[in-house]
């Protein structure tokens, strides 16, 4: 069979680096197992769910390098869920309930006091149909629980019933039923919520893994159950740890904290994004990952922490860094181009410049530096302007080969006696304008002759 995963996000917001998390986790599994992709908007919830949003997930998805293989909305797929729960109703597993908010959450507190776990009673189960028909009178719509097959053959009568799964990411797991309430499927107005969807989708998508957070763990009791009363095998199931902020809270899609497009807005590159993305909170060291066929290699779901693992933007810098750092100039050519960087220089000065970048853009300042001069000009101290004018009296006259900062350098030594910092800071001074970058005899050449002989202070 097919290897099949699915992301299936709400449209509700912008993705964040945590979902960035869960998508590439699938995206790596699918490759690793030459499997399939179905990115599946979850949006039942039509007031939230937007299009846009859709749109600026697929947009995202596709930076970080993730092409699904097909494109599902649950809005379109309300005929699935119906005949489901014909079926689920005719199976006598799906029953009205018509309790309102305040009526549960005082059985609850009743329950509560009288040492009862917090879970519903199943009293809608009991009611006549003399007293179901009396709801209705009355205008109450009923919503539909399902029956979870947490007893033997009295419903009052629960037992332990343990659901048991082995979790890609997190080994044995089990969920008792008898903990949980019977869940709400389809709400009073006749919405449905996630839950019974998504298991019918899973089924007619034929999604082998379920690969997620492990905040749906409890989901993922209930829903083998839904599989099984709608006489379907359940897929295998994986949950990964969440991804929290440094300062340990949840990410919202809602709050836009950390969402990928202003990652991508701030110059980080996918791939600077997708190696923290997976590679955070596992036993592997994080590091840059030059694409995502390797990190595909590495990806081991059972290597994950059971743990929440913190998120902190300044790796990203870092691994940035590092990925420019190793990126060769075909990579990049046009996106350089676009930022005015071109010409028979280009590749030399991409090479010269290329472990110096925060990121891609931060390019563009050395080209201009190199081309224009120093923006500013440097100060030059006092003390060092005699030794500039002499060193520049010694400049090497064209053609320069690759040696000449070497050749240069040795003979500025040689007439001054200055050596080490005391002889290159003040040459990179008025070369660049700047205390630090890339090594000057990379940069040099690229200045040539003329170049440099403008820098003279
Ligand atoms: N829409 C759900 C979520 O984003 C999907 C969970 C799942 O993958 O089943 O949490």
């Amino acid at each position: 069979m097919t290897v099949t995963v699915r992301f299936a996000p709400s449209p509700t917001g912008r993705i964040h680096i945590g979902n960035a998390r869960t998508a590439l986790f699938n995206w790596l599994f699918a490759l690793k197992h030459k499997g399939r992709f179905v990115q599946r908007f979850d949006d039942t919830d039509v007031e939230r769910s937007r299009q846009e949003f859709a749109d600026s997930i697929l947009y995202d998805l596709h930076w970080l390098g993730i092409f699904p293989d097909q494109t599902e909305y649950q809005s379109r797929r309300f005929a699935s869920y119906d005949a489901a729960v014909d079926r689920l109703k005719a199976a006598g597993v799906l029953y009205p309930c018509y309790e309102t908010t305040e009526e549960l959450d005082l059985r609850r507190k009743v329950r509560r006091t009288r040492g009862l776990p917090p879970v519903y009673g199943r009293e809608a189960l009991k009611l006549t149909d003399a007293e179901r028909a009396s709801y209705e009178h009355d205008g109450r719509k009923p919503h539909w629980r399902f029956l979870l097959p947490n007893f033997t053959s009295d419903p009052f009568e629960t037992e332990r019933t343990e659901i048991h799964w082995n979790d890609v990411v997190r080994g044995e797991e089990t969920v008792d039923l008898a903990s949980l309430s019977d869940p709400v499927l389809v709400r009073e107005d006749g919405t449905y919520l996630y839950t019974l969807p998504s298991v019918v989708d899973d089924i007619e998508m034929g999604i082998t893994h379920v690969i997620r957070g492990d905040d749906h763990v409890t989901n993922t009791g209930v829903q083998i159950a839904i599989f099984r009363a709608l006489g379907a095998e359940p897929p295998a199931f994986g949950h990964h740890n969440l991804l929290t902020t440094a300062s340990g809270e949840g990410l919202s899609k809602r709050t836009g904290a950390l969402s990928i497009e202003s990652l991508r807005d701030s110059g980080i590159e996918p791939l600077s994004v997708a190696s923290l993305a997976v590679l955070v909170g596992t036993s592997e060291n994080v590091r840059a990952v030059p694409s995502l066929a390797e990190l595909a290699e590495k990806f081991d779901p059972a290597a994950t922490s059971k743990s929440a693992s913190k998120f902190d933007p300044d790796e990203l810098i870092v691994l940035n860094r590092s990925l420019l750092h190793h990126t060769s100039f075909d990579e990049v050519r046009d996106r350089l181009m676009v930022l005015g960087v071109s010409g028979p220089h280009a590749e030399a000065f991409w090479m010269a410049v290329r472990g110096n970048l925060d990121r891609l853009a931060d390019a563009v300042s050395w080209w201009k530096i190199l081309r224009e001069g120093p923006q500013p000009a440097a100060e030059i101290a006092d003390e060092d302007r005699e030794f500039l004018g002499q060193a520049f009296d010694l400049l090497p006259d064209e053609p320069w080969d690759g040696n000449v900062w070497k050749d240069w350098t040795a003979k500025v030594k040689k007439a001054t006696g200055r050596k080490g910092k005391a002889l290159f800071m003040p040459l990179r001074l008025a070369l660049t304008g700047l205390e630090s970058g890339p090594e000057l005899a990379d940069l040099l050449p690229l200045v040539g002759r003329e170049g440099t002989l403008a820098r003279r202070p």
